[in-house]
């Protein structure tokens, strides 16, 4: 199976989107393993770049809250 963005045809993640972005964060503030949320590894590159940026910018706080 295709995973979220490869089905959704998203190139690249953007880390203004606060709400998707959650959905990839653990309850203890953790990007989900791929393994998990199914996201191949490019996306899963893009979406840890993202997570991180949006952390940086204070868009998401460190816990992912
Ligand atoms: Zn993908």
């Amino acid at each position: 199976m295709p995973c979220f963005f490869c089905q959704r045809n998203v190139k690249e993640i953007d880390f203004k989107e606060a709400q998707l972005l959650r959905n990839f964060i653990s309850s203890s503030g953790k990007i989900k393993a791929k393994k998990r949320t199914g996201v191949c590894s490019s996306h899963q590159r893009k979406l840890t770049k993202a997570i991180e940026r949006a952390r940086f910018l204070a868009i998401l706080s460190p816990s992912g809250k």
